[in-house]
């Protein structure tokens, strides 16, 4: 049995029928930029968050981006983050011309270590964007009341968190902004490249529509200089569609993460911990074991996939000499970066396959 790390295509044909009409009703209407359903869409997602506006952008990548830049952060600025992410986290900060500044992570949950924010803030420092790495949610409370001692923006990287519970809020409406992307392979995935900010604050919105959309007010008429960084109509529709079926599906990787919590329980591997405060969505299932190199090779050599989120963190990647970071710098990121292995996950994951992983793991661990 060949197991993947997500199967898409099974979650494809669960929903065939109503996936199929979406995409032909577009197909008919040719409202392929800025049309009805993406607005529909916006107004979707930013319900299922709690948050009063929704903007549809082109990906994960561009919502943090056209954040930062619609904010006026930019050259002279530090904005603090974790190295132990997706690069797009950092490579938003550079791209508005502000310096990065790394934070290093807490052991049991993996995402910023917010004991140790403080002392990275400089007088430079405007903003904190804090990771809800794997589907865990960050401590936000602690973030948002440093951010108000200091007067920091904080912009929450919901990449992997889709209607993640915080203290009953939903991850994304809590900070200034929350950048989602809806990369296929996330918990809410278009069929392409997708993404969106949701945020309450009107001013931040009406910025971002226009940096998306060239700077226009209407066709010829730019306002200030923008981009393209519009979310197509098609994804909107498709994402419409699988918005309905995601609190199911989350529910299942709950369940699919409880199972190998259960039958991992005495292998000596170490299982994901859940913060009492959070509801952890599992868009990674990520266990840590000295033998990570073992494992994947056996999970492998059976045909099992399995990845490292991820293997080398920011602050040791060759583009990012120029900011001076070196090995020690980051112990905890750097040490978790060598025991990390994320295994299948995915709603249709059977109890059966389960069991089959978990017992290659036990077998070698
Ligand atoms: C996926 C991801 C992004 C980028 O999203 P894209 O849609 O791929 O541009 C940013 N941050 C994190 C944490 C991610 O997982």
């Amino acid at each position: 049995m060949k197991i993947p790390l997500l199967d898409l295509k099974a979650q494809y044909l669960s929903i065939k029928n109503e996936i199929d009409d979406a995409i032909k009703n577009i197909l008919e209407n040719t409202s392929f930029i800025l049309g009805k359903p993406l607005e529909v869409f916006e107004n979707e997602f930013a319900d299922y968050c709690n948050a009063k506006y929704g903007i549809g952008l082109s990906s994960g990548t561009t919502a943090l981006d056209s954040v930062l830049l619609a904010l006026g952060i930019g050259k002279d600025d530090e904005v603090i983050t974790v190295s132990h992410t997706f690069i797009a986290t950092a490579e938003a900060v550079s791209h508005c011309g502000a310096r990065v500044k790394f934070v290093d992570i807490d052991e049991d949950f993996y995402t910023i270590n917010t004991e140790l924010i403080e002392s990275a803030i400089t007088e430079k420092t405007k903003a904190i964007i804090p990771v809800h790495i794997y589907g865990q949610p960050v401590d936000m409370d602690i973030v948002l009341d440093i951010a108000e001692k200091y007067n920091l923006k904080v912009i929450e990287d919901a990449a992997q968190a889709h209607g993640c519970d915080y203290k009953g809020r939903k991850t994304g409406s809590i900070g200034d902004a929350g950048c989602f992307s809806f990369f296929p392979g996330k918990n809410l995935g278009a069929y392409g490249d997708a993404g969106m900010v949701v945020t309450n604050n009107e001013e931040l919105t009406d910025k971002i529509r226009l940096l998306r959309n060239h700077g226009r007010k209407d066709k010829y008429n730019h306002i200030v200089e923008g981009y393209n960084f519009r979310m197509d109509t098609l994804q909107a529709a498709v994402l419409s569609v699988k918005l309905k079926h995601l609190d199911e599906w989350t529910d299942k990787r709950r369940d699919r993460a409880a199972l190998y919590n259960r039958l991992l329980a005495d292998s000596g591997v170490v299982t994901p911990k859940e913060a009492e405060y959070s509801r952890h969505v599992y868009h990674v299932y990520c266990i840590r074991s000295k033998n990570r190199d073992k494992i994947i090779e056996t999970l492998n050599k059976n045909n099992i996939a399995a990845g490292i989120h991820y293997p080398v963190p920011l602050h040791l990647q060759p583009c990012y000499e120029y900011l001076k970071y070196k090995k020690g710098d980051l112990p905890v990121t750097e040490m978790i970066t060598q025991e990390i292995v994320s295994l299948p996950i995915y709603p249709e994951l059977s109890d059966e396959q389960i069991t089959i992983i978990c017992d290659i793991v036990k077998s070698v661990n």
